[in-house]
């Protein structure tokens, strides 16, 4: 199973934006663009939405069947571990193995000795093609980063065999990630993380790490661009060396949970994965959701009521919707507009409000994060949303389509001269 070397994660909170989704796709592949589709969805979204990863299953195979994809696409069981591995086991063949929350818990003291017994060779000035002085490593680091990671990796280990035993090795495409921590892994670390991920015998196709900065839901990169794209670059070529100097899978890659919209830093992204020729797996958050709230603000009538009555909901409930997701808002209430008023918006102020277009003067990211994480409020409507997204099906494909498409494709993936 081959990821290929660009791959799009797309979230679909309610699993009707499908055929929409896979469109932008096929708009990049007419431009000479193969990118994988690779649909995502959380044991948090399932619960929240109250969907089962069969039904993410069913979305994307008919997708394809409707669209005439005959390329790969897969079923990604984002963010899982051993306590909810099990009921994706079957409808998914993309598994991201989160190990965030074992980052720091303490490794058997003797599997530490031999890691930095093993990878003390590297100790000193380390060498990396693409990284002009080369990175600097001493031995008390190796030990630090084995006694921060071991665990973590040794618990992706436990699922991914957990998983393999079941589906079968070279059934499924493996993520290993550590991104939902509020540290950022190092370069160096990155290194040896990946030393301990082919000691595990873990054939990772991605790896997510945490990047410098903050990856809000929904909204820009939050922190310094220049940071960033150092580090970016720096992670590029480590992937790359690490691949061949630990025999991971070649085409091994950097996968980054983008949460969606960073578009501060997809510039950026772009020049270093042209300069490095290096593959890349961007996930993007459930923004999809927010393109049927805005294309069912565009039609107007009930359907922008609608979506004024989401915003009013979630208002109100701001403080229960936000804690599933603290550690990535960042909801200023004072920025929020207040019920009554936004009741008297028209359509054009509502989506303008909600877009990210930071060109707009009514652009407002507060109100954007507090509708994305609001999607529960639909669900509880359950019956009246999923018709309301057939009703005005013709409104809200487009959106969803030229979102992909001209926000996110564009801007990572193709030539600048093309984009
Ligand atoms: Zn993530």
């Amino acid at each position: 199973m081959i990821l290929g070397k660009y791959s799009l994660g797309i979230g679909d909170r309610f699993g009707r934006q499908g055929k929409a989704q896979l469109a932008a796709l096929i708009k990049a592949k007419e431009t000479g663009l193969d990118i994988t589709p690779v649909w995502n969805k959380s044991h948090r979204e399932h619960t929240i939405v109250g969907t089962k990863p069969a039904d993410t299953r069913r979305e994307a195979d008919e997708a394809a069947a409707a669209c005439g994809w005959k390329e790969p696409y897969f079923v990604d069981a984002d963010h899982i571990g051993l306590k909810n591995v099990d009921r994706f086991i079957e409808s998914s063949d993309f598994f991201t193995l989160d190990v965030a929350d074992f980052i720091s818990r303490p490794a058997d003291e003797k599997d530490i000795a031999r890691f930095v017994r093993e990878r003390s060779k590297y100790a000193g000035t380390l060498e990396i093609p693409g990284i002009e002085m080369g990175l600097h490593v001493t031995q008390e680091q190796i030990r630090a980063i084995a006694a921060k990671y071991l665990f973590a990796v040794k618990q992706a280990g436990e699922i991914y065999r957990h998983i393999a035993s079941t589906k079968g090795a070279g059934k499924f495409i493996t993520e290993v990630s550590m991104d939902e921590t509020d540290q950022p892994q190092t370069p160096v670390e990155m290194f040896f993380i990946l030393a301990a991920i082919a000691d595990e015998g873990i054939p990772a196709a991605t790896i997510a790490p945490k990047f410098t900065g903050r990856f809000n839901k929904g909204v820009d990169y939050v922190g310094d661009v220049t940071a960033f794209a150092g580090e970016f670059e720096r992670d590029l070529a480590v992937v790359a060396f690490a691949a061949a100097e630990f025999g991971l899978p070649r085409d091994l890659k950097l996968s980054v949970h983008s949460g969606s919209d960073k578009f501060s830093i997809y510039g950026p992204i772009n020049r270093a994965l042209k300069k490095f020729d290096a593959g890349l797996h961007l996930k993007t958050a459930g923004t999809t959701w927010l393109e049927e709230l805005a294309g069912l603000a565009l039609a107007g009538g009930e359907a922008l009521w609608f979506a004024k009555e989401v915003y009013m909901q979630a208002f109100r409930r701001i403080d229960e919707l936000c804690r599933p997701y603290a550690s990535v808002v960042d909801i200023d209430r004072s920025r929020l507009p207040e019920p009554v008023e936004v009741h008297f918006w028209t359509r054009r102020r509502f989506v303008a409000t909600l877009r990210h277009d930071q060109s707009c003067k009514d652009y407002n990211p507060s109100f954007r994060q507090l509708l994305h994480i609001a999607y529960k409020l639909a669900a509880e409507t359950r019956q009246y949303y999923l018709e309301a997204l057939q009703k005005y099906e013709a409104i809200i494909a487009p959106q969803v389509t030229a979102n992909l498409y001209d926000r996110h494709v564009k801007r990572v993936f193709m030539s600048p001269s093309l984009a």
